[in-house]
C-alpha cells in the first residue's frame, strides 16, 4: 500500500535529518530530492547544459560527496527555475512517492506538485537566522571555511529564488501541517513530526 509522506521547508530548516527520522520510525523509504537539483547543479558547474543534465541523470549520481558544498546548493537553485529541469525529474518523483511500503520525500514542492495526494504533509520551517546557525554550524563542522554573514546571505538568497519563482514555488500546501523548529531541539522536532504523521494516520482509519 502506497503512504506518502511530503517534508517541504526552506533551505537548512531540518527536512534532511527529520525525514530520515521518520522515514525510519515507520519503515519507509526515503528520498531527498534537493540531491536531484544539486546534482543537475553540479553538472552544470562542470559545463553541461542543465536540461540535458537533468535528462540524463543516474541514480548513482546522487551519491556524489561533492553535492554538500555551497556552492552546487546556489547551481541547485538556479538550475530548479528551469520548468525543463523540473519536468525530467517528475516521473521519478513521482513513482518513488507512490512506490508499495511507504516513502518519505523531502523537498521544496512535494506536497504541492509531486504528490498533491500525499496522506501527509508537513511543512518544516524556522527563522533564517537560526537555520543559518545551523548550517554554518555543519560547515565549520566538516571544515568549510566560511563566516556566519556569507551563510545568512546565501541562505537568503537560495530561500528568495526558491520562494519566488514561476514553477513550483516554495509555499505549504494548503493542507500541510506547520513545523516551526526554530525553538525546538532535533529530538523534540522529529517527535513533532511523527506525532503529526500518527494524527494523519488515525484520522484516515477512523474514517
Ligand atoms: O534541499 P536542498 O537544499 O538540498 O535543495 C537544493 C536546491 O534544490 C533548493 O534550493 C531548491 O532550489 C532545489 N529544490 C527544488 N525542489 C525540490 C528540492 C530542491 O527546487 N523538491
Amino acid at each position: 500500500m502506497a503512504f506518502t509522506i511530503a517534508i517541504d521547508g526552506p533551505a537548512a530548516a531540518g527536512k534532511g535529518t527529520l525525514s530520515r527520522a521518520v522515514a525510519d520510525h515507520f519503515g519507509y523509504a526515503h528520498l531527498d530530492t534537493g540531491l536531484l537539483y544539486r546534482a543537475v547543479g553540479k553538472r552544470m558547474l562542470d559545463g553541461v547544459e542543465p536540461i540535458e543534465a537533468a535528462r540524463a541523470l543516474m541514480a548513482g549520481d546522487l551519491s556524489d560527496d561533492g553535492l554538500r558544498s555551497p556552492e552546487v546548493a546556489q547551481a541547485a537553485s538556479k538550475v530548479a527555475v528551469i520548468p525543463e529541469v523540473r519536468a525530467a525529474l517528475l516521473d521519478f518523483q513521482r513513482a518513488f512517492a507512490r512506490r508499495d511500503g511507504g516513502a518519505v520525500l523531502d523537498g521544496r514542492d512535494i506536497g504541492t506538485v509531486i504528490c498533491p495526494e500525499a496522506e501527509a504533509k508537513i511543512f518544516v520551517t524556522a527563522s533564517a537566522e537560526v537555520r543559518a546557525r545551523r548550517r554554518f554550524e555543519e560547515l565549520l563542522g566538516n571544515g568549510t571555511e566560511t563566516d556566519f554573514d556569507t551563510v545568512l546571505a546565501e541562505t537568503r538568497e537560495r530561500d528568495e529564488r526558491d520562494a519566488t519563482r514561476a514553477d513550483a514555488p516554495l509555499r505549504p500546501a494548503a493542507d500541510a501541517v506547520i513545523l516551526d523548529t526554530s525553538a525546538l531541539d532535533v529530538g523534540a522536532a522529529v517527535a513533532a513530526a511523527i506525532a503529526a504523521v500518527d494524527a494523519l494516520r488515525q484520522g484516515m482509519s477512523a474514517g
